[in-house]
């Protein structure tokens, strides 16, 4: 039973297809025309041609960032491509002979970890991507969350502090802001001028005050103490937006993602310390596990297609 994954991002579509083990057995990619919303579609579906030829595939799954209804078939909204309403399942299946789904990225991506990475023994279980944004997909009683109108999940929208930083969801004081890829190159740029701390981030900050991502990831993996703490600085927020969702979702396991996450254990112990301070009823709360994603970069493609097979045996 193979189906195909794409997995559409800012600046490349990602291809594969996938057997009902969540194994690829093959791989394609594109640069993505991100600003042209038809010629988006055509890179879709020859994609989606190039894999299936020669393969007796099910179905195609397509996961892109933005929100996407609850039917998964319209995107409502997408921040880095050109779709407002776009109808993209009736076109797909206009065009190619396949069921189609379309699925929010992070969704795929937490489903992808809940079937074959780290949450394949839980019931119950959240999912943060930490990436330029902060993603998220909520996996309850072995169901992927969706919400009632397919806008659920948006953990890097929970608002941490009120009247905070303007996001660019419109709100102010959103996770993504505190917690995020981009808020750790902040933490970084003011870490920089610590007398301290910053001397090795220094040498990477820009006239205009910026920092360059690659030299705080170098940084980073080289244990510097001023990079750790700017790391350590995301994880407390992340922690304590944790121990929010553990009052509400009450998950068994919390999965961190995204490029970030590739920090392992350096991201985990501030985000586990964080989430035990703030958690309530502490001492009498069963206490979740933490764990890094393990799917990394195939798990939109592994989940898309996840889905669009289940998808096709459920119709
Ligand atoms: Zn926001």
């Amino acid at each position: 039973m193979y189906a195909v994954g794409i997995d559409i991002g800012g600046t490349k579509i990602a291809g594969a297809v996938v057997d009902n083990e969540g194994h690829i057995l093959a791989h394609l990619s594109r640069p993505s025309p991100a600003l042209d919303a038809q010629a988006m579609v055509d890179t879709v579906v020859d994609l989606i041609e190039e894999l299936s030829r020669g393969r007796r595939i099910v179905a195609a799954g397509v996961a892109a960032a933005g929100f996407i209804d609850a039917d998964q078939s319209v995107v409502y909204y997408a921040p880095n491509i050109a779709w407002r309403n776009e109808p993209l399942r009736e076109k797909l299946e206009r065009r190619v002979a396949l069921p189609i789904v379309v699925e929010n990225d992070a969704n795929a991506a937490g489903w992808a970890e809940f079937c074959f990475g780290a949450g394949r023994n839980v019931t119950h279980m959240t999912m943060l991507t930490i990436g330029t944004g902060v993603g998220g997909a909520i996996i309850v009683d072995g169901e992927l969350f969706r919400g009632g109108f397919g806008a659920g999940a948006e953990i890097g929208h929970l608002r941490v502090e009120r009247d905070g930083l303007l996001c660019g969801c419109g709100a102010r004081g959103c996770l993504e802001q505190y917690g995020s890829g981009r808020a750790l190159l902040r933490y970084a740029a003011e870490i920089s001028h610590d007398p301290v701390l910053g001397g090795k981030l220094a040498a990477y900050r820009h006239g205009d005050g910026t920092i360059d991502p690659a030299g705080v990831r170098q940084l980073l993996e080289l244990r510097d103490p001023g990079a750790l703490r700017a790391l350590r600085s995301i994880g407390e927020w992340l922690g304590s937006a944790c121990a929010s969702l553990s009052a509400v979702l009450d998950p068994q396991l919390f999965v961190i993602g995204g490029g970030v996450a590739a920090a392992g254990d350096e991201l985990l112990s501030p985000i586990r310390a964080s989430f035990l301070q703030n958690l309530s009823a502490k001492g009498f709360h069963p206490e979740p596990e933490f764990a890094i994603a393990e799917l990394v970069n195939d798990a939109g493609v592994v989940g898309a297609a996840d889905l669009a097979r289940r998808h096709a045996a459920s119709v």
